[in-house]
């Protein structure tokens, strides 16, 4: 691969990293190698320990987010693959909105006695630093899933370092674009790459991302081990068009991003609604509606350009009621509506959502 980014905008690195040596008749694209084997004494003997396809995505996530970059089967696979670098019985101190299923796998090492929980409002910074006493690691999101609460990284990074914890973050939610935890401290960063990477909600995929110091370059070793021994390997097929997604990213998050601003801007005061959750960037908004859980489900059965769909982070604009998921949080409302909102004409969505509003009841 072309390894040379120093210097480059982020946009040009989504376009140009990755991509085959110019070698006269080379392809300008990464290969999609589709074998299980490979010829004895090279680099990598067997696909599960390395792929061509892998490494052109991972070169390129690990130039966007300043470190080094594994590619797993999905999200989910990369957030146990992190958690796996905590000491057994670890203290971990993890946001009470961590997304459902980070939460689930939390609750679960904590009921096989292998963790011990400290959850936490991720934006109150003071009660995060509090709560890191004696703490192994600390689990971040920002914003999390659905809530968008806030947090002050680069000093929850530094805080969870002077206890000694391991600083791990999840950075689905914001993308390399808008934040870099590695550049604010963090040890290791996860991506559910199902989302805004990849883009066009075609694939489940995941990678951890790990800093270029000698503590990153151990964990970053653990990791592979880890995706090695436990085998939650990527698809190169996945790989390939998650990479091909990934080129277009900052054009569709600066889309989406301002579809966002701008219907947030709409809704805000709307009649239909309870509260508005936008945190000023980003493509997700969350609200809460009048009429409880059956108003929110009205609005998400209205939509007709909208999708009620779970997910985020694609082209198209999806709502979907948080708590239709029995594993959500009891804290997040019931009516509340996350929307992920896509590349579509600002105009036609607010049509859209806006009617499917007029279904809800304000309440007098
Ligand atoms: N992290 C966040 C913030 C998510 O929203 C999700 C999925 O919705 C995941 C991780 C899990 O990713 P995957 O579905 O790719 O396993």
């Amino acid at each position: 691969m072309d390894t040379n980014h120093e210097g480059l905008a982020p946009a040009s690195i989504l376009v140009s990293a990755g991509r085959q040596p110019r070698i006269p008749g080379a392809g300008v694209n990464a290969p999609l190698e589709l074998s299980s084997t490979y010829v004895a004494d090279g680099p990598v003997d067997y696909a599960r320990a390395g792929n061509p396809t892998w490494t052109a995505f991972e070169e390129a996530l690990g130039a966007l987010e300043d470190g080094s970059a594994l590619v797993f089967s999905s999200g989910m696979a990369a957030i146990a693959a992190a958690l796996s670098l905590v000491p057994p019985v670890a203290l971990i101190v993890a946001p009470n909105h961590a997304y459902s299923g980070t939460s689930a796998l939390l609750e679960s090492m904590e009921q096989a006695g292998r963790a011990v929980l400290r959850r936490v409002d991720i934006s109150d910074t003071a009660a995060v630093i509090a709560a890191l006493e004696g703490a192994d690691a600390l689990w971040a999101e920002s914003p999390t899933n659905p809530m968008l609460e806030v947090a002050d990284l680069p000093r929850l990074f530094e805080a969870a370092h002077a206890v000694g914890a391991v600083a791990l973050c999840d950075n689905t939610f914001a993308t390399p674009l808008v934040q870099q935890p590695l550049r604010m401290g963090a040890d290791v960063v996860v991506h559910s790459v199902t989302k805004y990477l990849a883009g066009h909600s075609d694939v489940v995929l995941g990678a951890t991302v790990t800093a270029g110091s000698e503590r990153g370059r151990t964990f970053q070793d653990a990791l592979t081990q880890h995706r090695l021994l436990h085998g939650a390997i990527a698809g190169p097929m996945e790989t390939w068009l998650a990479l091909r997604g990934m080129r277009t990213m900052h054009l569709r998050v600066e889309r989406s991003s301002a579809n966002a601003a701008a219907l947030a801007a709409r809704m805000t005061g709307h009649p239909a609604l309870e509260r508005l959750r936008y945190p000023g960037f980003g493509s997700i908004i969350a609200i809460e509606v009048h009429g409880g859980l059956k108003g929110a489900e009205a609005v998400a059965a209205h939509v007709r350009l909208w999708t009620h769909a779970t997910s985020l982070g694609g082209v198209e604009s999806l709502i979907e009621r948080r708590r239709r998921h029995s594993g959500e949080a009891s804290t997040v409302p019931e009516n509340l509506l996350r929307l992920s909102v896509g590349v579509e004409d600002v105009e036609d969505l607010w049509r859209d959502l806006d009617a499917a509003l007029a279904h809800v009841i304000p309440s007098s």
